[in-house]
Formats: C-alpha cells, sequence, structure tokens
C-alpha cells in the first residue's frame, strides 16, 4: 500500500468534537464528529437510537 497517495480536493480535517471541542474518542463516522461523550448524551437528538 502506497502512502503517497493523495486525493484530490479532499482536505484532511482534524478530528474535533462539533459540539465540545474535544478531540477525544472522536467519532467521524456517519459524518457525526463528536465525540463519544457527546454521541451518548446526543444521540438520540441526533436520531440514533441505542440498540441494547
Ligand atoms: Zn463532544
Amino acid at each position: 500500500m502506497s502512502e503517497n497517495k493523495v486525493e484530490k480536493g479532499y482536505k484532511v480535517k482534524p478530528k474535533i468534537c462539533k459540539l465540545c471541542k474535544s478531540h477525544k474518542g472522536v467519532i467521524s463516522k456517519y459524518g457525526l464528529k463528536i465525540c463519544r461523550r457527546c454521541f451518548k448524551e446526543n444521540a438520540e437528538h441526533i436520531g440514533f437510537r441505542k440498540y441494547d
């Protein structure tokens, strides 16, 4: 695998929680970009539900 491959027109953004600005445990999946703590607190507001 090559490390030199650069995707044009795409800037790598740092993973920072858009809610609390934390960079710890930030979930970038699903386009959330929020930390696990905020995810847990806001999951229902965002539309995610717990499946437990
Ligand atoms: Zn957060």
